[in-house]
């Protein structure tokens, strides 16, 4: 888990963003004190479902910015992957650096599905940076609409075992498109960002005999070099290493006009959320012939996962629609291929036409 810290949005995007959602809720939690933020962007093709991040933000421009935004992410992502659900988001802010005390926490927690169950099942939340399956279990007091349950009370768990697997299958398609097979025998791929997901993307990715080299802000994930016989590039030069793929794990915003032209990589995909600063970022990939399959169609494995709770929860079965990712990372890549534009453009077409129909 991501611990907050003083003066690190998680979104770069300084504009203001576009309020094309359907609703967006903002109340102080009667029991904590602490503000919460609900937004739902899209309930077209089924109920919005979106985590529910708990973050240090400056204030409340940004908290309300990203919710806004990550809500509309969700809509994509559930559209692409084809799932019956729309987008949603939320957020409870806390200050830069705050920690919460366990009780301020389960209160923050239990506001928060009195929030959720204000929208009468519009909403349904799950875990996102800053919470876990437990936390679920703590919203669920309040409101049944919360997926991600643990496994033993019939939820679909921890989800990050099911985005790795996705994102794995996201580098394969990836690497078939540009060296010709999707096999990562020898191929070199750095895992920026080590947490729930990053760490199992590395373990898949050296079974499958990839070298790796590996980075986090957190000098303890260093340990995983060694399991993995990897090598380690310090964080504020790992986008610049040398290697065939590059997979950010950790938070969005790292690729901009800044990071972009020091690449050294041909292909980028990982699973970090908003990983382009603003949308010219794709274009500015696309002239360094670097691929990059979209964010919110690579990290798609955990939302399947979750979706597949609908009809009740069966691992293999999730697994199995996981692995379509690489397909869907394929079709894209043939789509922008097609109308002459950048994968962001053509995922982005894609999921247009599904919330069209
Ligand atoms: P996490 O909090 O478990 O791990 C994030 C890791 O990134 C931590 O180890 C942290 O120390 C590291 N980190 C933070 N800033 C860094 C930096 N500048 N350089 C290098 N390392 C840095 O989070 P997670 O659940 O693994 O999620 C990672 C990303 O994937 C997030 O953007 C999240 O929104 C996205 N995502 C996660 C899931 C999921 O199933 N957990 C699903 C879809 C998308």
């Amino acid at each position: 888990m991501i611990k907050p810290r003083a003066a690190a949005p998680p979104s770069t995007d300084s504009h203001l963003e576009p309020l094309d959602h359907e609703d967006v809720i903002v109340r102080r939690g009667r029991r904590s004190g602490l503000y919460t933020f609900v937004a739902v962007h899209s309930t077209l093709r089924g109920p919005s479902l979106g985590g529910c991040r708990i973050w240090g933000y400056l204030d409340s421009h940004e908290a309300l910015r990203d919710v806004l935004r990550l809500a509309r992410a969700m809509t994509y992502k559930a559209a692409v992957a084809d799932l019956p659900l729309g987008g949603g988001k939320g957020v409870v802010m806390t200050a830069p650096g705050a920690s919460l005390t366990s009780e301020r926490r389960t209160a923050a927690l239990l506001d928060f599905g009195d929030a959720v169950e204000s929208l009468g099942g519009r909403y349904i939340t799950a875990e996102d940076v800053g919470t876990s399956s437990r936390d679920m279990r703590v919203i669920a007091e309040r409101t049944r609409h919360v997926a991600g349950l643990p496994r033993r009370l019939g939820g679909s768990g921890d989800p990050s075992p099911f985005t790795a697997l996705g994102v794995e299958s996201a580098i394969r398609a990836c690497c078939e498109r540009v060296f010709g097979s999707g096999s990562l025998r020898g191929r070199i791929v750095a895992v920026v960002g080590l947490g729930h997901v990053g760490s199992k993307v590395a373990k898949r990715c050296a079974r499958a005999g990839a070298t790796l080299v590996l980075s986090d802000i957190d000098p303890r994930k260093r340990r995983l070099t060694e399991e993995l016989s990897a090598g380690w590039a310090p964080p504020e030069r790992a986008l610049e290493v040398e290697v065939d793929v590059l997979a950010p794990c950790a938070l969005g915003g790292v690729l901009d006009h800044a990071t972009v032209p020091r690449l050294r990589c041909r292909i980028v995909a990982g699973a970090a959320n908003n990983q382009l600063a603003d949308t010219s970022v794709a274009a500015l990939l696309a002239e360094r012939q670097i691929l990059w399959a979209p964010d919110f169609v690579a990290n798609a494995g955990g939302i399947i996962n979750i979706a597949e709770e609908q009809h009740g929860y069966d691992a293999a079965s999730a697994s199995r629609r996981v692995r379509r990712i690489g397909d869907i990372v394929l079709d894209i890549f043939d789509r922008a291929d097609a109308a002459g534009t950048t994968p962001l453009m053509a995922a982005m077409e894609l999921a247009r036409q599904r919330l069209a129909t």
